[in-house]
């Protein structure tokens, strides 16, 4: 059977490039170990943070911001196309600071305006008109109005769906081991029960991307980065943005679950949280907001980040016609998803190269070597 397109891993980043090349016309077949959604893109917590999380002008930023935008599009068209949508909420992040930090957090944002951002230093009744709830010493804040969220499984879900609308197919329960090449050039796969013709193959196996074979190389390391997360029940929640605090985040739902994040940690794939890694969640969430001392704890999990040396995706070309690679997103994974898709489309269907691929290229490490 030869197949023109096989993506291998139906996570966020797998399902939306498979979206985006049916509807350029591609026949394309999405492998998955498990069933797509399983890992990473349905755990994370779903901040769309491009503005809060930067420090620095520089690619990254950009990918941010023009992904950010792409998920208000997105959600429109998952809704037209499935009903369902992203759980999608511009509803803004908040840095909540105290006389003693507020001009350093403030110092370390502001040159967004000069990138044309919208950002805003409150006082202290704009910061307890946007979250009631914060402890008292929170005398300020720095917000940032465009910043944004989605609900992960929703967004997930809705993202399947409508890539298997438009014609792609997905499997479950094929692991694909190698990357098969000959002369130059991606001849298919081969999974654990059979090899699989393909004249272009997209390898998007978020933090297990490096045990396919005969793909990435030394210098393109993606390790696993353990995520600890715990969900919240009170309603009001009393406090309408993200708020970032303490080295965490609190994610309000807008049905009164409170999504509580995260630790990380580097111990492989050991699956499962820990009685100190949610602690420390439990411990930072009620120190922002004391009310969350008596909400109810109704779930606790983790997953795994895919992580590169430099913490940027690798997303591009292999060096083997038709192999392609768009792994490696880390943190931002959720936010970054949109853009990935398009600048993956815009490789392979035209050729067309991004004006940031550069930073993310995945032969950046080895473009540096002596020699
Ligand atoms: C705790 C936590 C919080 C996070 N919060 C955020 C956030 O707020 N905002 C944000 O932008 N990002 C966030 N992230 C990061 C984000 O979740 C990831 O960067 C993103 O989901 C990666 O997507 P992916 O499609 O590359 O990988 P995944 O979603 O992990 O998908 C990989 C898929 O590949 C499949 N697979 C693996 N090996 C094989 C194989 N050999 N053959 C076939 N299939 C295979 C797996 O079954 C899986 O379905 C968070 C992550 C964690 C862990």
């Amino acid at each position: 059977m030869s197949e023109s397109v096989l993506v291998v891993g139906g996570g966020l980043v797998g399902a939306l490039i498979a979206l985006r090349l049916a509807e350029a016309g591609l026949p394309v077949r999405v492998l998955d170990r498990d069933h797509p959604g399983a890992e990473s893109s349905s755990a994370g917590a779903g901040i769309l943070a491009a503005q809060s999380e930067a420090i620095e002008s520089g690619p990254i930023l950009e990918l941010g911001l023009a992904s950010r935008a792409l998920h208000a599009t997105l959600n429109q068209e998952l809704i037209g196309l499935t009903g369902g949508g992203s759980g999608y909420r511009q509803n803004g992040t908040l840095i909540p600071t105290t006389e003693g930090d507020h001009a350093d957090h403030l110092a370390a944002h502001l040159w967004q305006r000069t990138r044309g951002l919208r950002l805003e230093s409150l006082d202290a009744s704009a910061t307890r008109a946007l979250a009631p709830g914060l402890h008292a010493r929170f005398t300020s804040g720095v917000f940032f109005p465009e910043d944004a969220s989605v609900d992960p499984p929703k967004l997930m879900a809705s993202a399947i769906e409508a890539a298997a609308r438009k014609g792609v197919q997905f499997e479950h329960g094929a692991t694909v081991r190698e990357v098969m090449q000959s002369s130059g050039r991606v001849t298919g796969v081969r999974t654990d029960h059979a090899t699989r013709s393909a004249e272009v193959v997209v390898l998007c196996a978020g933090a297990w991307s490096e045990q396919v074979a005969g793909a990435l190389d030394d210098s393109q390391q993606i390790r696993p980065a353990r995520g600890q997360l715990a969900e919240l029940a009170l309603s009001p929640v009393p406090f309408g943005p993200v708020l970032f605090a303490g080295g965490g985040y609190l994610l309000p739902r807008s049905d009164g679950r409170v999504c509580v994040g995260s630790t990380m940690e580097m111990v492989g794939f050991a699956r499962g949280t820990t009685a100190a890694g949610i602690r420390t969640l439990l411990d930072r969430a009620i120190d922002a907001v004391p009310a969350l001392g008596d909400a109810e704890v109704t779930r606790t999990w983790s997953s795994f980040r895919p992580r590169s040396p430099d913490g940027l995706p690798f997303v591009g070309g292999l060096g083997v016609h038709g192999l392609y690679v768009a792994a490696g997103h880390h943190r931002s994974g959720i936010l970054l998803a949109p853009i990935t898709a398009e600048i993956v489309r815009d490789l392979i269907v035209d050729g067309r190269r991004h004006r940031l691929l550069d930073a993310i290229a995945p032969e950046r490490f080895r473009k540096h070597r002596p020699g």
